[in-house]
């Protein structure tokens, strides 16, 4: 295959920021310090690296902006972090982030469950965040990773028509992407595929990533079937990190290693050598010793002669 020819995707990494917000060990900052360098040397260039929330809520987020301060000092990486509200957005801001990502629920039932908030009432708080950011670091992007969009453990349905009427409000506030996040692992590929076609037919370029969950392994399907509609950024975490409450042994995020074999597989450009993503393992494990982490492709090793794309 000529190399104008590969289609490029983007794998932005979440594991320092969902998996270990997810895990009830605290990982050491210096530990979290080596394991973004070996992601970063092993290709990535976007991670979000912290989610800046009191630490009283989530210790493992204590040191987010030491975390972000750290980060942007690697060439070229996109540094994200995620904020629910507009202190948040403030903390992240002033840390240095490159873009920021907030989530908002297409179910009311898990809104306020998450964040005490209506889905309105997150809407006006994201109102108020592209204010500020367009007042004081009109470059950052803001992205909004819409959770529950492919149905709510609470709420359980998830009506399609809410989930695009509510990216339609979110790019009407000023938002330059609204992604898709499967945050219960309850979606299917034939949803994928309806949900991802309607929302670029309604927001066309400002259609964000999928954020795919491998609670009932289906991760890899539903990303392959977002692909198949255009979708060309992909959230997930390396092992898998973060496994779901609701499914003992059944990892949450996608696993990173097996995303890339499986795009690198099919002749598309990941921009990351796979050998060196799984010796990211190691301090991954170092620092969250006991944690479990998943993947096929690091247990089973890449095929003999395989080869990836890098340029
Ligand atoms: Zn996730």
């Amino acid at each position: 295959m000529q190399q104008s020819d590969l289609h490029t995707v983007t794998i932005s990494e979440v594991g320092p920021r969902d998996g270990l917000q997810s895990v009830s060990g605290v990982m050491p900052t210096a530990d979290k310090f080596k394991w973004i360098d070996a992601l970063y040397a092993a290709g990535l260039r976007e991670i979000e690296v912290a989610s800046f929330v009191p630490a009283k809520l989530l210790p493992q987020m204590a040191d987010a902006a030491a975390v972000v301060k750290h980060a942007v000092g690697l060439p070229g990486l996109t540094v994200m972090a995620l904020v629910p509200n507009l202190r948040g957005a403030q903390a992240a801001l002033e840390a240095g982030v490159h873009k920021i990502t907030i989530p908002v629920s297409a179910s009311q039932a898990h809104s306020l469950a998450n964040v005490r908030k209506t889905r309105e009432q997150m809407v006006e708080e994201v109102r108020g965040i592209v204010r500020w950011r367009n007042e004081s670091a009109p470059k950052v992007p803001v992205e909004v990773g819409m959770s529950t969009a492919f149905g709510c453990t609470i709420q359980g349905e998830v009506a399609e028509d809410d989930v695009i009427a509510l990216a339609a409000q979110l790019v009407q506030s000023g938002v330059d992407e609204v992604g898709l996040s499967d945050t219960t692992g309850m979606a299917n590929p034939a949803q994928v595929r309806r949900l991802f076609t309607r929302l670029r037919a309604e927001i066309g370029e400002r259609a964000g990533a999928a954020h795919m969950h491998n609670t009932r392994g289906l991760g890899l399907a539903n990303c392959l079937a977002a692909w198949d509609v255009g979708v060309r950024t992909f959230d997930s975490s390396l092992g898998g990190l973060g496994g779901c409450p609701y499914a003992p042994g059944a990892s949450g995020n996608v696993v990173t290693e097996d995303l890339v074999f499986m795009f690198e597989a099919m002749g598309l450009r990941t921009g990351i050598d796979i050998e060196k993503l799984i010796a990211a393992r190691a301090p991954l494990m170092a620092g969250l010793p006991g944690e479990p982490v998943y993947g096929m492709t690091p247990e089973a090793g890449l095929p003999r002669g395989f080869r990836g794309h890098l340029s």
